[in-house]
């Protein structure tokens, strides 16, 4: 069943073991099919090495298993909670990435120190802590990615969502990479944010760029 999607969901689980993002069974990945209404996630406690597409787990969009053999990760609420919230979104990352969960654990947003985080509508921003696997970890982070695609969960890690399963983890690497620059910035003397004029000018940029095609 869904056997693609449980492909994509295992080769972008192991590609975030590969580009350094989580390690072993760390994080959870899901990807949605809106036709069934069915999501496919990773499995609870699986090292990445023994996961092969069978593990990969089917859930409604209510969390009750579907197919598979393995558990599926603890953070279905919160995935299934976005699915259900944001109808836009096909894929949904959670990892605890080091740099960008060192500001969750710090009670901060990542600030708007690059140009790339206009994809992010300038400051990656902070979700208020809530007990992991819960359900209110997926409702208090949803109104935080409908405007930036990325939220940090205070004292835990961070989100990203996508329109795809890659695009999501494309917005999850960006993040660890703005967080790191953030830190490394800090070492040198402090990060310099964009202004909101500047955040705002780099937005009409690409809005002429793209009416021009
Ligand atoms: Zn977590």
């Amino acid at each position: 069943m869904l056997e693609q999607l449980k492909e994509k969901v295992l080769h972008i689980a192991k590609k975030a073991v590969d580009v350094g993002l989580v390690h072993e069974r760390a994080g959870n990945f899901s990807a949605i099919d809106r036709q069934s209404g069915l999501v496919a996630i990773t499995p609870s406690g699986i090292p990445r090495e023994i996961l092969d597409v069978d593990g990969i787990c089917i859930v409604d969009l209510d969390g009750k298993l579907v197919e598979g053999h393995y558990k599926p990760s603890s953070e279905t609420p919160m995935h299934t909670c976005i699915f259900k919230a944001l109808p836009w979104v096909q894929g949904v990352v959670h990892t605890h990435s080091v740099f960008a969960t060192s500001f969750a654990a710090s009670g901060k947003s990542i600030p708007a120190v690059t140009n790339e985080m206009v994809r992010f509508g300038g400051e990656i921003p902070l979700a208020p802590y809530q007990i992991p696997g819960s359900l209110e970890l997926g409702t208090t982070a949803v109104p935080f990615l409908e405007k930036h695609l990325a939220v940090l969960l205070e004292h835990h890690g961070v989100l990203t969502v996508g329109e795809s399963l890659d695009e999501a983890f494309m917005n999850a690497v960006a993040v660890e990479d703005v967080a790191k620059i953030a830190v490394y910035s800090t070492i040198i003397g402090g990060p310099k944010p964009l202004t909101a004029e500047e955040i705002d000018g780099i937005k009409e940029y690409k809005r002429a760029a793209a009416r021009k095609g």
